[in-house]
């Protein structure tokens, strides 16, 4: 996006202090073997396309690859398992790192998310191990309630030790929301009570990604504690026109009375003469 011509052409990189994608873009479409090791021949700071110097968040892609079995329609399989992701990982030239993971689903059993948690946490430990302290590490967390979180976080610590868990992680990533996505009640209540949990396992200091949720939540995300997320919804909004008014609405840009908004960005005479493009 930087500097096409779809968004005028323009060095926005400014504006962003990072880009995040995931292991599992690279095969989401079915791409041919050829393609792929295209893909991660050279990291991607250093691609001329690329024209940016910000921070490269890339999640490991246990979504597609483990929970959705999406992998259809490429000539090829990559045997994935936490030792090729961190490796995928590396020749992207990622800066924070997300471990392998299981995520869950609404309809598992108690059971069934236990044995996930403690596999997620085998990887865990395995990630940790090929890491080191100069990555960026962030930890995935899966459940939708203070109850599911505090159960999947003991897993992690029976597997990789107390220690490991308090010193070694730099961020926690919270998955498996999204089929909660069209919730709000619900996405407020795992992100609020993940914040909790948080807390009460002497991590309040850790920021808090959510990922794969987008759109009008996140204001309302933000609000309960969640510190990143990788959406694009609001930029394709705005290359779309389109004026937020509310949480819920928005208008086309063109028809905005900028006067009847006092926030910061309406007020800017330079930032309003931009959104009008
Ligand atoms: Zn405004």
């Amino acid at each position: 996006m930087n500097g096409d011509e779809v968004v005028n052409g323009g060095d926005y990189s400014r504006y962003f202090d990072g880009v995040m994608t995931s292991v599992a873009s690279l095969t989401d479409y079915g791409i041919s073997r050829e393609r792929y090791e295209d893909y991660i021949s050279a990291p991607i700071r250093e691609r001329d396309v690329f024209d940016f110097d910000g921070t490269l968040f890339l999640d490991s892609g246990g979504f597609k690859f483990l929970g959705d079995g999406t992998l259809d329609g490429s000539d090829f399989e990559v045997e994935v398992d936490q030792k090729a992701i961190v490796e995928i990982q590396r020749r992207l030239g990622g800066d924070v790192l997300v471990n392998l993971d299981r995520p869950i689903a609404p309809d598992d059993d108690y059971p069934t998310r236990v044995e996930k948690a403690r596999l997620t946490a085998e990887n865990v430990d395995e990630f940790l191990d090929l890491t080191s302290r100069d990555d960026t590490r962030y930890l995935t967390l899966h459940g939708y309630n203070y109850s599911m979180l505090d159960t999947f976080l003991t897993e992690v610590e029976k597997v990789i030790g107390r220690d490991r868990v308090h010193r070694e992680f730099d961020g926690v990533a919270l998955g498996s929301l999204v089929p909660l996505k069209d919730n709000k009640g619900k996405l407020i209540t795992a992100v609020s009570d993940c914040r909790e949990v948080l807390s009460d396992w002497g991590f309040e200091e850790l920021p808090l990604h959510v990922l794969g949720i987008s759109s009008s939540a996140i204001p309302l995300l933000a609000a309960v504690g969640a510190d990143t997320f990788d959406s694009s919804s609001y930029i394709h909004s705005a290359i779309n026109g389109k004026y937020d008014t509310s949480l819920y609405n928005s208008e086309p840009v063109d028809d905005v009375d900028f006067t009847e908004c006092d926030c910061q960005v309406c007020s800017d005479e330079m930032l309003v003469r931009r959104m009008k493009g």
